[in-house]
């Protein structure tokens, strides 16, 4: 397989690199990674996703055209997008400029990804406290706060933070056992090790480490067999006077499915939040990441995108590639609305995060002369609950929020939500009128979250 892989691929090379001028075939053709090749399909691999896009629009025929004409064969082609592809060719050549090297986790012996260090975290009003918190830890692993929690949505640096911790101690400490795991990763190990009777190995790994780094551990809640393992896990490590850092989406007292225990545990040290960032800290990072990255980006651009993207870095951080990459592989300049374009998914989940279930709730209580109080109440009158259902229903397709989330903020339970919503999307079909009714709620409430936002 991996010969033919090798050859079918390298011949469909061969035959592209004569069909297609030099600059061309080196930009977008030497930069892709073959994968494997079978019968029908072959995948290939790009280092981001603006190659993954920009190959798809433009040169997928011509590549599935040279495959068969060199192989004989037809082949479905996958183009999948791997951010720690590195492509010899590629940093050979663009080191230092390059936009694909600097998205890898360049894994150290402690498998940190050696770029998320302090000296990489833009400090701000949003990361301040918990930046201090992080840095007192690695100052004085255990003897500052044990453990140190640190919670905050998606985006918002809380790997990186833990790893600057881990990537500061094992400066220091070149000797000591610094261990990184995601929570997920710790839970499959342990059922291997359980699987395999390996369950003595698997805890001599985890409870004798200097730093014990447990990354997004809401992925513990309703998991009672590894909520146990992990409480002994914790307690083990504890005692020894190590360090224990976790991270989490939600405070761990709003973790549903937390053994009382262990939310108490995870509470005894120092709890910190991540906020989102306000946009002189976005502007800041963004400039960070071009200093990183040897990027060259007109300011007013940065601000753009500092100021349409809130909510989470990560996808600032991508927007910015994606610009980053229009601008160095096309050698095109962008006006505002190739821009728009070129970062149209990306606008559009702000667009949808900007959204809040508050604001639902009042434009639809307002829509129907009832108060917010009554939309989020137990009564239960018919003029009552369906405009109820109604806002669960746009909740959930307005917003990027979970029917626990919803939930929650409806004081009612997931199955109420998630009966809501298809009691509402089968009497669309037919019921002109309530489509009616949705389309204009939708407008209104849009027109509410840009308000609040300030773009109107
Ligand atoms: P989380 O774990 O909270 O989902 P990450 O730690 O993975 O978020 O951060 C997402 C991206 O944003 C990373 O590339 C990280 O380097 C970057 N980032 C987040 N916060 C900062 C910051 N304060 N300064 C610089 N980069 C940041
Ligand atoms: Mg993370």
């Amino acid at each position: 397989m991996r010969k033919e892989k090798n050859t079918v691929w390298e011949q469909a090379c061969h035959h592209l690199k004569e069909t297609l001028p030099a600059d061309i075939y080196e930009k977008w053709i030497a930069v892709i990674q073959c994968r494997c090749v079978e019968e029908d399909r072959a995948v290939l691999v790009v280092g981001n996703d603006f190659y993954q896009s920009w190959l798809e629009e433009h040169y997928l025929p011509l590549i599935k055209d040279a495959l068969a004409v060199t192989s004989g064969r037809n082949f479905q082609i996958e183009l999948a997008v791997d951010y720690n592809l590195i492509s010899e060719k590629t940093e050979k050549k663009e080191k230092g400029t390059s936009i694909l090297p600097a998205r890898r986790a360049s894994a150290t012996p402690t498998n940190l990804n050696k770029n998320y260090t302090f000296d990489s975290f833009v400090v701000g009003p949003s990361n301040q406290f918990a930046h201090a918190a992080a840095i007192a830890s690695a100052q004085s692993p255990s003897r500052a706060y044990n453990p140190l929690f640190v919670y905050g949505g998606v985006g918002l640096g809380k790997t990186h933070l833990m790893q600057a911790i881990g990537n500061f101690v094992a400066s220091k400490h070149p000797r000591g056992k610094i261990c990184y795991t995601t929570c997920e990763a710790f839970t499959n190990e342990y059922i291997e090790a359980l699987q395999a009777n390996m369950l003595s190995k698997f805890r001599k790994k985890y409870r004798t480490v200097e730093v014990l780094m447990i990354d997004d551990v809401h992925f513990l809640a309703g998991k009672e067999r590894m909520q146990e393992e992990f409480f002994h896990t914790f307690n083990a490590i504890f005692e020894n006077h190590k360090q224990i850092v976790m991270t989490s989406d939600r405070p761990a007292g709003e973790l549903s499915g937390l053994t009382p225990r262990l939310v108490s545990r995870f509470e005894w040290g120092l709890v910190v939040e991540l906020e989102t960032p306000d946009i002189e800290t976005r502007v800041a990072i963004l400039r960070k990441k071009c200093e990183q990255l040897a990027l060259t980006i007109d300011q007013g651009l940065l601000f753009y995108l500092a100021e349409r993207i809130s909510s989470n870095i990560r996808r600032l951080e991508g927007a910015l590639i994606r610009v980053a990459s229009f601008i160095s592989l096309t050698g095109q300049g962008l006006d505002r609305s190739k821009l728009e374009y070129l970062l149209r998914d990306t606008l559009d989940q702000e667009k949808q995060h900007a959204i809040s279930i508050e604001n639902i709730q009042k434009t639809v209580a307002e829509h129907f002369d009832l108060r917010v109080s009554d939309i989020v109440g137990p009564r239960r009158p018919k003029n009552i609950a369906w405009p109820r259902q109604l806002a669960m229903y746009l909740s959930r397709t307005m917003t990027d929020r979970s029917f626990p989330v919803i939930g929650d903020a409806f004081d009612r339970n997931h199955a109420t939500i998630v009966h809501a919503c298809q009691q509402v999307k089968t009497r669309q079909y037919e019921d002109l009128k309530l489509r009616q009714t949705l389309a204009l709620l939708q407008q209104r409430i849009s027109h509410n979250a840009q308000k609040a936002g300030g773009k109107l």
